[in-house]
Formats: structure tokens, C-alpha cells, sequence
């Protein structure tokens, strides 16, 4: 017997390539069929046959409240009431460009996009514009969306599949994009030294998610920040994941270095198609309609997403508390897993911070993307599928982070950790 999963999953194979709208859903490094959800609610999801787990996916990080938080999907149903898009100036966007602007440490101003990738790509060609230099740096294992220059040596969705570069991406698209390791500062300077007076930007995910999850070594972000400014060079943190997540302000609050842009996306949306980047006065000043940086969006700062994401990040705002139980799950999760490692005598690499973790199936301490490849991905896909098979909905692929929610309680905790404990034994 087919489950609904597996039915659905051949229709949608006739229609969408690989059966999903992105690849990070697909099972192809795991094996077996995704299980397509129809419900979710605070920290668990309903797959079609009504089978429920618990989610460490959070839809990729925006479900940091849980799933269906009640005051997000209320502000959702009434902002739909008043129409769902006028294409025209609207007073939510002044609300939410005011609270991004009053949180994120870096914005004097922000531009509303609809995706991470769009966020990214404006403020690449921002930096350009203002620099009136082409080139940039960006890490091996870094992922910072899918468009064409930035699709080099990119990470989760990129390195699952195994293509180290997309196809259909041109030469002279890839070529002004130079790439430094991950916590090696030494890659970085050579690349500012072989290219003097060219690099307009600098991007890094200044805690890498997307490779699984690698923390900056102590001082690196700092080091960039120098190396960024003694070469006129702009420093753009892709916060897409760690903004909202790591605290309030962000990992350029948490890690106390100012970049001079910064994109977000995921979180800030609450669950809708939502980014933004945003920075110093006189780089945002550069975009159209005031300066001659050309950028638009038919539904940039739609008034439905806007609702959802206001919403969300007022209440962040306002319950400092979440931070701390999430800082709390995290960090109990991390221990947990370090001792049933020990006790099974294994020497795989735990890494995290805050409601942000990974569990590397390598013996080798994991800094860079070169570590990370290390991991056996096939033990992984065991675990993965043990851990499914037990209720417990983790990204399938070594390279994603866990992402833990506030909906989650300690012995939703100790349960995942029992489980993990039964698939080592
Ligand atoms: C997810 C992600 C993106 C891309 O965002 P989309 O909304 O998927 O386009 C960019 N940068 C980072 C760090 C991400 O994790």
C-alpha cells in the first residue's frame, strides 16, 4: 500500500522537477519519499496520512514561535480582510521599516524584498554601485540564495546534491566572485593582495547555517571588519538565518561587529515570502528611486507579509524571555548529545549556538567547509530515517542546521535525545 506521501509524491514528480519547489525538500541525499505536510501546529507537524513530528525544521528558521503562532496567523487574516496587495505606499511598511531600523544595530535604512536570494543580490549590486567595484569575496560553504554570482562554492542545498557550481550559470557571472575558507583569515588577506583596490564586498554568514552549522572563530568577524575597512571594502553579514535567532540584534549585536549591510529574510517574514537588506545612510541612499542603483518589487512590502512579520518580531521583542528558553533548549540539547556520544564511544562533532545546532557525523573538529565534507553522509541517512521513523522531523541532509522553537519544551528535548541515545545503541 502507497502511503499519501508516496501517491503525492509521484503526481508531484510529473509536474515539478524532483517533485518540490526547492531542493533543500527533496529526500535525494537521504533516500525515500519527502512526507508531504498538510497541518502544522507549535512544535509539531501533520503529514498527510496524519502522522505527527516533531519539528526541527521550523520551515527553515521563520517558525521560531512555533508553528501557527495564534497572534501571527490572527494578524494575518486581518490584513488579508483590507485586500491583499495595493501596489502602492502603505502605512505597515513605514511600521516595519521603522522597527527593523530602531533593532538592527547596522540600518540607518531597509529596503523590503520578497525572498533571502533578492535580499542578497540587491545588496551585492548596492555595494557595487556605491564602490564602483565589481568583485567579491564570499566562503566555501557560504550560501547566500541562488542567484547566478553568488552560486559558487555554496553550501546546503548546493553541496546535498553535489554540484559544487550550478549549471546555467555564465563564466563572467561567477568570475568577479572570489572565495576565502571559512575561519581563515589568511585565504581572506591573500585574495584583498592579489586584488588591490577591486573587492567591493565582502559577504559572510557570520555564523555559517548552511553547511551545517560552524560558529566564527573568536576575533575572525572582527578581523574582517578591519580588513573590510583598510581596503574601502563593505562588509555585508547574510543574516538570513542568525538574524532574529541568535537575539534581537542579531549576530552583529551578539558578536558586537557593525557591518556596513546586512541582509535578512526567513524570520522576518513570520511564514511569508519576506527579506530585506538594509545599512549606512549613504550606501541605502544609492538605491532607486533616490540614487542610481536600479531595484524594485511588484510585492515588495506587501501588506499581508508585512502583518505576519511585524507580528513576529514585536513579539521577540517584547518576551525577551523566548531568547533565553531557546538558549536554554539548545544548550541542554548540546550537552545531552555530547554525553550519549560518549557513552556510545563515537567522536562525532556537536556544534551550535543558541536554538541553532548541528550534529557532524565526522571525528574532525568542524571550522570550515573542507571539515564539514569529511561527514559520512551515509550514517547520517540512517539517523535520519531512524529519527523520522520515530516522529522526530529533522532537515534532510547533514549540511542544514537544527532549528529548535519556542513552542518546545525541555522533554520534547529529552525525548529527542532518548531517541538519539536508542539509534546509537
Ligand atoms: C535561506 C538563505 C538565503 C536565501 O533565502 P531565500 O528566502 O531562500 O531566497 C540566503 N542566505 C542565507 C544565509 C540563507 O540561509
Amino acid at each position: 500500500m502507497m502511503t499519501r506521501s508516496e501517491d503525492l509524491f509521484n503526481r508531484a514528480k510529473r509536474v515539478l522537477p524532483g517533485g518540490v519547489n526547492s531542493p533543500v525538500r527533496a529526500y535525494k541525499s537521504v533516500g525515500g519519499c519527502p512526507r508531504f505536510i498538510k497541518k502544522a501546529e507549535g512544535t509539531y507537524v501533520y503529514d498527510e496520512e496524519g502522522k505527527r513530528y516533531l519539528d526541527y525544521i521550523g520551515s527553515w528558521g521563520p517558525m521560531i514561535l512555533g508553528h501557527n503562532h495564534p497572534e501571527i496567523q490572527q494578524a494575518v487574516v486581518e490584513a488579508a480582510q483590507k485586500g491583499l496587495s495595493f501596489g502602492t505606499a502603505t502605512e505597515i511598511e513605514v511600521k516595519m521599516g521603522e522597527l527593523l531600523c530602531s533593532l538592527v544595530p547596522c540600518f540607518d535604512m531597509v529596503r523590503m524584498v520578497n525572498s533571502g536570494t533578492e535580499a542578497v543580490m540587491s545588496s551585492i549590486r548596492a555595494a557595487r554601485g556605491f564602490t564602483g567595484r565589481d568583485k567579491i569575496i564570499k566562503f566555501e560553504g557560504c550560501y547566500h540564495g541562488h542567484f547566478d554570482a553568488l552560486l559558487v562554492k555554496a553550501g546546503s542545498g548546493v553541496m546535498t546534491a553535489g554540484i559544487p557550481d550550478s549549471s546555467g550559470v555564465p563564466k563572467g557571472c561567477a568570475m568577479d566572485t572570489l572565495t576565502a575558507v571559512y575561519n581563515d583569515i589568511d585565504s581572506v588577506r591573500k585574495l584583498f593582495e592579489e586584488n588591490p583596490g577591486q573587492i567591493a564586498a565582502l559577504i559572510i554568514e557570520p555564523v555559517a547555517a548552511n553547511m551545517g552549522v560552524v560558529l566564527p572563530r573568536e576575533g575572525f568577524l572582527k578581523d574582517l571588519r578591519d580588513i573590510c575597512t583598510e581596503n574601502g571594502t563593505l562588509l555585508i553579514f547574510d543574516e538570513v538565518i542568525t538574524g532574529f535567532r541568535l537575539g534581537l540584534t542579531g549576530a552583529q549585536g551578539t558578536y558586537g561587529v557593525m557591518p556596513d549591510l546586512a541582509t535578512f529574510g526567513k524570520i522576518i517574514g513570520g511564514g511569508m515570502p519576506v527579506g530585506c537588506y538594509g545599512g549606512k545612510r549613504e550606501i541605502m541612499e544609492m538605491i532607486a528611486p533616490l540614487g542610481s542603483v536600479y531595484q524594485a518589487g511588484t510585492l515588495s512590502g506587501n501588506p499581508v507579509a508585512m502583518a505576519a512579520g511585524i507580528t513576529e518580531l514585536t513579539i521577540l521583542k517584547d518576551h525577551p524571555e523566548v531568547y533565553r528558553h531557546l538558549e536554554k533548549l539548545g544548550e541542554s540539547f548540546r550537552s545531552g548529545v555530547k554525553e550519549i556520544l560518549k557513552r556510545h564511544g563515537r567522536e562525532y562533532q556537536i556544534t551550535g549556538t543558541g536554538s541553532l545546532s548541528c550534529l557532524f557525523f565526522t571525528d574532525r573538529p568542524v571550522t570550515n567547509y573542507e571539515d564539514a565534507k569529511t561527514s559520512d553522509v551515509s550514517v547520517f541517512a540512517e539517523y535520519f530515517h531512524y529519527m523520522l521513523d520515530h516522529g522526530i522531523h529533522l532537515a534532510p541532509s547533514q549540511f542544514e542546521a537544527i532549528f529548535f522553537n519556542n513552542a518546545m519544551k525541555q522533554e520534547d528535548v529529552d525525548l529527542t535525545l532518548d531517541v538519539m541515545d536508542s539509534f546509537f545503541s
